[in-house]
């Protein structure tokens, strides 16, 4: 469970201070899949920001699994995300010049999952995206909507109990964003893993 409690974000200082979160409060059930709507500027991806400790909430508490991220140290917020958080953002976040198998094998390094158990791992995320065949492919050679797709497999490759998707069909035709919805729905339900995604529409 996600609690959110009182949250403010107030960023900057004294006459350029801007308050984008006034005392925001909500609860997600694990395993759930919430959507966060609102238009630009109305603080959505502020939120998903503070509730994943990507940034720090300027007061209330984030509690997951009963937890305060609030609390904890840099490192430890770190290592949590790690653990069990993943991101997808609008603009196809991936690394253009390495080839699809090493984009997604990247939140495996970083998790310093054991090397012979990478490989399995990769090629089944691969394989849920559809893009087990582009593995050897440079992700700059993808089209938009396989760049999205690769984006989803290495968010989902070390089986994170809470996926962040931040606007993740924005850049994209319905057709290839009802393909990436569809995706982001059918972790959510395959894995029980808790969905949040931030939407203007
Ligand atoms: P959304 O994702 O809903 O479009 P944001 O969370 O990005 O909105 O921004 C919410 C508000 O906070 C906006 O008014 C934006 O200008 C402001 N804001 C966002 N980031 C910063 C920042 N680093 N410094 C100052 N103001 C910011
Ligand atoms: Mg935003």
């Amino acid at each position: 469970m996600i609690e959110v409690k009182e949250v403010r974000k107030v960023y900057g200082k004294k006459l350029t201070a801007f308050t984008a979160l006034d005392s925001v409060s909500f609860t997600v059930p694990d395993g759930a899949s919430v959507a966060i709507v609102g238009k630009s500027g109305s603080g959505k991806s502020t939120l998903m920001h503070v509730m994943s400790g990507l940034d720090k909430a300027t007061s209330g508490q984030i509690l997951i699994g009963g937890e305060n991220i609030l609390t904890f140290k840099q490192k430890k917020v770190d290592a949590f995300r790690s653990e069990r958080m993943s991101f997808i953002f609008q603009s196809f976040f991936v690394q253009g010049n390495e080839s699809c198998y090493n984009n997604v094998a990247l939140p495996l390094e970083i998790a310093q999952v054991p090397r012979r158990l990478r490989k399995e791992k990769i090629e089944k995320a691969l394989a849920a995206v559809q893009l087990l065949d582009k593995k050897r492919s440079k992700a700059k050679d993808l089209s938009g909507g396989q760049r999205q797709r690769l984006a989803i497999a290495r968010a989902i490759v070390n089986n994170p109990k809470i996926l962040f998707a931040d606007e993740p069909t924005g850049n994209l035709d319905t057709a290839t964003g009802g393909v990436i919805e569809q995706l982001l729905f059918a972790y959510n339900k395959r894995r029980g893993a808790t969905l949040i995604v931030v939407t203007h529409d």
